[in-house]
């Protein structure tokens, strides 16, 4: 009798502790602004536990790295754009552009103005179409990707200027889906990917030149005539060479999106507008407002692989929050640094993979990225059934 009494009141306690901590948890709010990677990850991740508010100019999220498989076979558009409705169960997605954001609350371009206790800032980067929306929204990006794939079928040669991963990656898709087509891949740097172990550039270059991709390294594109679109057009290398192409696309120079970051008191500019973050990724003054992914410079790439790794101590942290701690009582983030993974798909076969401490080949990377790009995952997390 003694025992049974002992734990209902044990039981009564521990239920009314639960309540209160739930309740605190309810009580909290977290704004969320761009739904990238950051975003949708975050706000999902944190939905039952706080009162979550998505805030995203477009109607969908654009799943980037299949948007360069996209331009040669436009049948995966669809599966690439994901409309945000299935996202959050308890929390919402607000429409709209995020024009300022102070300690209480974000403020809309259309006046609304959206209450909270913390505030994550994720606009992100942008980047040439079709690859990502150029301000004309998502039926702008597929117009563009339609156009795109259209000029592509119909170039004989095909000029790639950048070869970072995304131009890298595209060389290698058109060399796969079209390869009686000329592909020039461009790159000022010495080598493929120079800041990473050497065998992965090496194995790539070989096996983009197998495929028929002529390498051009060490030398700029002196009349670059756009950063946003590609065009038919000539290009004239530092190198004295010309190369004549039918479709030029221009895969270099993303910058962070970071005005609304910018205005924030004490924020500081780094390179490609990326806004420094302390070590708990705070861009500014204020104390509760987060910045992370492409647009926060927090020591990570802009890689969805560095989004990753800051969701998860955004999560951590935001829980820490709900739970009443202090954030200078918490972890600071710490960046991938150079163990970051790094996959390269060249079209749906073949590709290498840096994963931290050795490089992958064909298998791994096909496995891992070449065959789905992701696709599955990202449509599961946004609670897409088809
Ligand atoms: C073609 C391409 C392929 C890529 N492939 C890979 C890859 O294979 N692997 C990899 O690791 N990385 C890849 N990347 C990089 C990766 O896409 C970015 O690192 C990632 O998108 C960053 O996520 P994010 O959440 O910071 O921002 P984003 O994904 O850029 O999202 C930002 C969101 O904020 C919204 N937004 C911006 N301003 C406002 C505002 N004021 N109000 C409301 N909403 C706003 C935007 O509409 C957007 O939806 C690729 C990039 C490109 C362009």
């Amino acid at each position: 009798m003694f025992c049974a009494s002992l734990l209902l009141i044990y039981c009564l306690e521990s239920k009314s502790k639960l309540t209160d901590r739930i309740g605190q948890a309810m009580a909290q709010r977290i704004a969320i602004i761009g739904g990238g990677y950051i975003g949708v990850e975050l706000a999902k991740s944190l939905d039952p536990l706080a009162e979550v508010t998505l805030i995203e100019q477009n109607s969908h999220f654009v799943h980037a790295p299949a948007m360069v498989r996209a331009v040669v076979d436009p049948s995966i558009l669809e599966r690439a754009l994901i409309p945000y409705d299935a996202l959050l169960k308890r929390g919402r997605v607000v429409r709209g552009v995020a024009q300022a954001v102070s300690e209480t609350e974000v403020t809309l371009t259309s006046g609304e103005k959206i209450a909270a206790d913390q505030f994550v800032i994720a606009t992100g980067s942008s980047n040439a179409v079709p690859f990502k929306p150029n301000g004309a929204g998502i039926d702008g990006l597929r117009a563009a990707n339609a156009q795109v794939h259209a000029k592509l079928v119909e170039a004989q040669t095909v000029a790639i200027v950048g070869a970072g991963a995304v131009g890298t990656e595209l060389a290698g898709e058109i060399a796969h889906a079209f390869p009686n087509k000329t592909v020039h891949l461009i790159s000022s740097e010495a080598t493929l990917f120079p800041h990473h172990p050497p065998k992965l550039g090496r194995e790539l270059s070989s096996k983009l030149k197998a495929s028929g991709v002529s390498l051009t390294f060490g030398a700029r594109v002196e009349n670059l005539q756009s950063l946003t679109e590609p065009y038919s057009g000539s290009l004239s290398l530092s190198d004295g060479t010309k190369v004549e192409a039918d479709l030029v696309f221009p895969t270099i120079g993303s910058k962070a999106t970071s005005t609304l970051l910018q205005t924030l008191p004490g924020a500081e500019v780094s390179g490609a507008d990326r806004v420094k973050t302390d070590a708990w990724l705070r861009p500014s003054t204020l104390r509760n407002v987060f910045a992370a992914g492409d647009v926060a410079e927090t020591g990570d790439a802009m890689t969805v692989v560095g989004a990753g790794r800051q969701v998860a101590w955004l999560k951590t942290t935001l829980k820490a929050l709900i739970g009443g701690k202090r954030v200078e009582d918490l972890k600071p983030y710490a960046p991938w640094g150079p163990k970051a993974p790094f996959l390269v798909p060249l079209g749906p076969k073949i590709g290498n993979s840096f994963l931290g401490v050795f490089t992958a080949g064909n298998f791994i990377t096909r496995k891992l990225k070449g065959e789905d790009l992701f696709l599955s995952k990202y449509n599961k997390i946004l609670g897409r059934k088809s």
